[in-house]
C-alpha cells in the first residue's frame, strides 16, 4: 500500500497568506457593528436575498449596523446561481449610495453577488473581464461575509461564481482583493435554513472536502482543511438532517463548510463539480444536489488511481466508515456508498433520470463538463468520454 507521503506529493510547495479574519460563535452576529467599524465602514451596501429578509436576518443586521452609526443601503434580490444581470442590478443600487463597505449576508448566492458587485463597482467593465484569477487592477471595497447556510464556504474564498446570462457559462472570477476581510460565522443564523437548503448546501460542503482532498494542486496545507472539513461534515450532516434544531451540529456544519472553502482557495475542485455545472444549467438541478449525485461515481473513477484510493481510505478509516483491514479500493467504495446514503436521507434523488436527463442528453453534457474549469484539477485526467461514462453510471444507478 502507498503511504501518505506518496500521496501528498511529499514536499509540494505552498505560499499561504490568510486573507480573511474568521469570527465564530453562537450569537456572534451581535458583533457585526463593531466588526464593520473595524473596516472603517460608514455607508454599507447590504447584499442579501428574499428568504433571508423573510427569516428576519436582514432586518436585524441592518438595525445593528445602523445602531453602530452606519448608513445602510439594501439589495435584497440576490438569486440562486447569480447571473450577470443580477450583479448589474446590485451595482445600480450601490452606485446611488457612494458606499464604502459591502456586507454579504446569506448563502453562496448573496456572497457571490456581493463579490461580483465589488469587482464592477471598483474596477468597471463587465463580469467576464474578471473571469480567471487576479484581473482586478484597482483596490476593491472591504467585504464582510456572513453565511446563513453551511454551505458553499464562499466566505473563505476569493472567487465569485457568476453565470453569464446569455451563454449560461458559470464564470469563476477570482482575485485576492475580492476575498472577504472578515467572515462572521454565527451557527444560530443557520437554524432558519429550509430543509432542502440544509440538504443541498450540506452535501455541497462535504463534496468540497472530498474533492479538494485529492485535486492536483493540493498541498500539505490544503489537506489540513480538507480533512478537518470532512471530519466535521460527515459526522454532522446526518444530525442536521434528522434534527434541524441541533445547534451544535449546525455549528460544526458551518465551520466545516468554511474550512472546505479555505481548502478550495488553496487546492481548487474536481470532476464532480465539472459534471454538476451542466446539470444545473440545463435541468435546473440545485448545485449541491447535482454535485452530490455525481460525487459517488467520481469517487469510484478516481479510486482507480492507487494513491487517490489511499487518500480516500485514510479518511474513511478515520471516520469509521471502513476497516483498516480492508483494501483502499474497498474503503473508497464504502465512502461512495455513504454519499449515496446521505442523499437518500436528504430526500434527494440519486438518479439523473429523476432530474429530467435522458440518455440522448449525455454526449452534450459530457462535452460541456470536459470544458469546465474545475475538470483540469481532477487527480485523474478526465475526458469527455470519461464524463459520458460518469453520466451513464449516474443515469440509473444500481
Ligand atoms: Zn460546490
Amino acid at each position: 500500500m502507498r503511504t501518505e507521503t506518496d500521496f501528498a506529493d511529499a514536499l509540494a510547495t505552498f505560499d499561504y497568506q490568510p486573507l480573511t479574519r474568521v469570527v465564530f460563535g453562537v450569537n456572534s452576529i451581535e458583533r457585526v457593528g463593531e466588526l464593520a467599524k473595524s473596516l472603517d465602514a460608514r455607508r454599507v451596501l447590504l447584499v442579501t436575498d428574499r428568504g433571508i429578509v423573510a427569516a428576519g436576518h436582514a432586518g436585524r443586521v441592518q438595525a445593528l449596523l445602523e445602531s453602530a452609526g452606519m448608513e445602510v443601503t439594501c439589495f435584497k434580490q440576490a438569486q440562486e446561481n447569480p447571473t450577470t444581470k443580477c450583479v448589474d442590478r446590485c451595482v445600480e443600487v450601490a452606485r446611488g449610495s457612494a458606499i464604502d463597505t459591502i456586507v454579504g449576508l446569506g448563502g453562496g448566492s448573496s456572497m457571490d453577488t456581493a463579490k461580483g458587485c465589488n469587482f464592477i463597482l471598483t474596477n468597471g467593465g463587465q463580469m467576464k473581464d474578471y473571469w480567471g484569477v487576479g484581473r482586478a487592477t484597482r483596490p476593491m471595497l472591504p467585504l464582510l461575509a456572513i453565511p446563513t447556510t453551511g454551505g458553499t464556504g464562499s466566505e473563505c474564498q476569493s472567487f465569485a461564481l457568476i453565470t453569464d446570462e446569455q451563454t449560461h457559462q458559470k464564470m469563476a472570477c477570482g482575485d485576492p482583493k475580492a476575498a472577504a476581510r472578515i467572515a462572521l460565522l454565527d451557527p444560530a443564523l443557520t437554524l432558519s435554513q429550509p430543509a432542502r437548503v440544509t440538504a443541498c448546501s450540506g452535501i455541497d460542503a462535504l463534496a468540497h472536502a472530498l474533492e479538494t482532498l485529492v485535486t492536483k494542486p493540493r498541498t500539505p496545507l490544503s489537506l489540513i482543511f480538507s480533512r478537518e472539513a470532512f471530519r466535521l461534515t460527515i459526522g454532522s450532516l446526518p444530525r442536521v438532517l434528522a434534527s434541524p434544531a441541533d445547534l451544535e451540529a449546525r455549528g460544526w456544519m458551518l465551520l466545516g463548510a468554511a474550512w472546505a472553502g479555505t481548502a478550495i482557495e488553496n487546492s481548487m475542485l474536481g470532476a464532480a463539480h465539472a459534471a454538476a455545472n451542466p446539470l444545473t444549467a440545463h435541468f435546473g438541478v440545485a448545485h449541491g444536489h447535482a454535485v452530490g449525485l455525481m460525487l459517488p461515481h467520481v469517487l469510484r473513477f478516481n479510486a482507480q488511481e492507487p494513491v487517490v484510493a489511499s487518500a480516500y481510505a485514510e479518511i474513511a478509516w478515520a471516520a469509521q466508515l471502513a476497516s483498516p483491514s480492508e483494501a483502499p479500493e474497498a474503503a473508497a467504495e464504502h465512502l461512495a456508498r455513504r454519499i449515496e446514503l446521505l442523499l437518500d436521507l436528504a430526500g434527494l434523488p440519486c438518479a439523473l433520470d429523476h432530474c429530467g436527463a435522458k440518455p440522448e442528453d449525455i454526449p452534450r453534457l459530457a462535452d460541456e463538463a470536459a470544458r469546465q474549469w474545475t475538470a483540469q484539477f481532477n487527480p485523474r485526467p478526465v475526458t469527455a468520454l470519461n464524463f459520458r461514462d460518469l453520466y451513464t453510471a449516474a443515469l440509473t444507478p444500481a
